[in-house]
């Protein structure tokens, strides 16, 4: 078993859609960045990238290469959950907090825990996501952006040699 951790966090913009854990929140800035800023996938990536020990989500989708411009980051987490299956591992489950003053998180949140837990091939009761304000303090209370953080948990399937000749091999 291993457990990673990930975080990121976004600025608003007004004129972009919000997207979290894939899902379009309306009626609400969305997040400035390179990709299409969904905070939550990229907390999930750096989260399994973490726990399998495979860097983070700016060594492999660099927000400097324009192949990732306006990138729908749900995609770039089906490919990270590629690359950590083909290293033997799978998913367990994941627990995901979402800081942010607006808009309201939880009638999101069974969408949003549909779209992860089939990019991450486990059931939905194995996706925990949690919407809470940051009291009005600091710039998540003024409403400057919002931060998300995951954490995941990961089994190794097969034997210590097979995982070992998957990663000599590189897949
Ligand atoms: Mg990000």
């Amino acid at each position: 078993m291993r457990v990673g951790i990930g975080y990121d966090s976004h600025r608003f913009e007004s004129g972009r859609p919000l997207v979290l854990g894939g899902v379009h929140l309306p009626d609400h800035p969305g997040l400035k960045g390179h990709s299409d800023g969904d905070a939550v996938a990229h907390a999930l990536i750096d989260a399994l990238r973490g726990a399998s020990a495979l860097g983070d989500i700016g060594q492999h989708f660099p927000d400097t290469d324009p192949r990732w411009q306006g990138a729908d980051s749900m995609a770039l987490l089906a490919a990270t959950v590629r690359v950590i299956e083909e290293r033997n591992y799978q998913v367990v489950n994941a627990d995901v907090t979402i800081v942010t003053e607006s808009p309201r998180i939880s009638p999101w949140v069974p969408e949003m825990a549909e779209r992860i837990a089939e990019l991450l091939r486990i059931a939905g009761s194995c996706i925990s996501i949690k919407g809470k304000t940051n009291e009005g303090m600091g710039w998540i209370g003024r409403g400057e952006g919002l931060a998300a953080m995951a954490v995941v948990l990961l089994d190794q399937i097969g034997d210590i040699d097979t995982l070992h000749a998957s990663i000599r091999t590189g897949g």
